[in-house]
């Protein structure tokens, strides 16, 4: 198990458009397993490559329902509204409104080049999007309905 630095607002890594991943090798898929660590120490549900200072299309999530690797996501529809609150792990301490679609289906590669589908509702729908903006140089602080809030931590929370 290897933790990657994440980044933070300000730095160039995300503001930039990632490239296409062509083959996952042995360093794509040891930057996957520290990007999955990397995800689950810093308790969030989603990471993108850009955060840890890789510029290739390549994120992880996990609402709760165990990892999903997706290469070269592509968001292929979406549907409906929701509105709620959000957070990066390259915003630390930070957390505002934005609406994004309730569903989600978008295409991907998974570690090992297989193509799939995935659909997602709320949580994972709004974590699908948030990923990808990432990997075109967009943060979710550019989508904020109103004021970014400081958001308390409880250190006794797992
Ligand atoms: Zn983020």
């Amino acid at each position: 198990m290897a933790l990657r630095n994440i980044r933070t607002m300000g730095d160039e890594c995300l503001t930039k458009v990632c490239k296409e991943v062509n083959e996952i090798n042995k360093r794509t898929k040891i930057l996957i397993e520290d990007m999955i660590d990397t995800m689950y120490e810093a308790n969030g549900v989603g990471l993108a490559a850009p955060q840890v200072g890789i510029l290739k299309r390549i994120v992880v999530i996990d609402v709760g329902d165990g990892p999903i690797v997706m290469v070269n996501p592509v968001i292929l529809e979406t549907s409906g509204e929701q509105t709620g609150d959000e957070g990066c792990l390259s915003v630390p301490g930070k957390g505002g409104t934005v609406t994004r679609p309730n569903y989600v289906k978008a295409k991907a590669f998974d570690e090992n080049m297989e193509e799939f589908e995935i659909e997602g509702t709320e949580l994972l729908a709004r974590a699908i999007c948030h990923e990808c903006d990432h990997l075109d140089g967009h943060l979710y602080v550019e989508k904020v309905e109103g004021e970014l809030r400081d958001v308390k931590y409880d250190e006794d929370e797992e």
